[in-house]
């Protein structure tokens, strides 16, 4: 498993998100930026809205996921958790 926090996934917050996979991690993070989207926190649709503007560049966003995965395989995985 390994851990990334909202933040480090174009998000606002220090929300810790643990998975065995990029895609996991990805997924978990779109989930709460729902749940905050939801809750109409200004902080994440800003955030969110940010990300919808990469999303246009198919080659931004590209790079965008690209460095982030880079930035997951990086990471050492989390020592056993209870
Ligand atoms: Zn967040």
């Amino acid at each position: 498993m390994k851990t990334m926090t909202c933040k480090q996934l174009g998000g606002v917050c220090d929300k810790k998100f643990h998975a065995e996979t990029f895609e996991e991690i990805t997924e978990m993070s779109k989930q709460h930026g729902m749940e905050m989207f939801q809750k109409g926190d200004e902080a994440h649709l800003k955030a969110m809205r940010e990300m919808q503007e990469l999303m246009k560049s198919p080659q931004e966003m590209k790079e965008w996921f690209d460095n982030k995965r880079m930035e997951f395989e990086a990471l050492p995985d989390d020592i056993d958790q209870v």
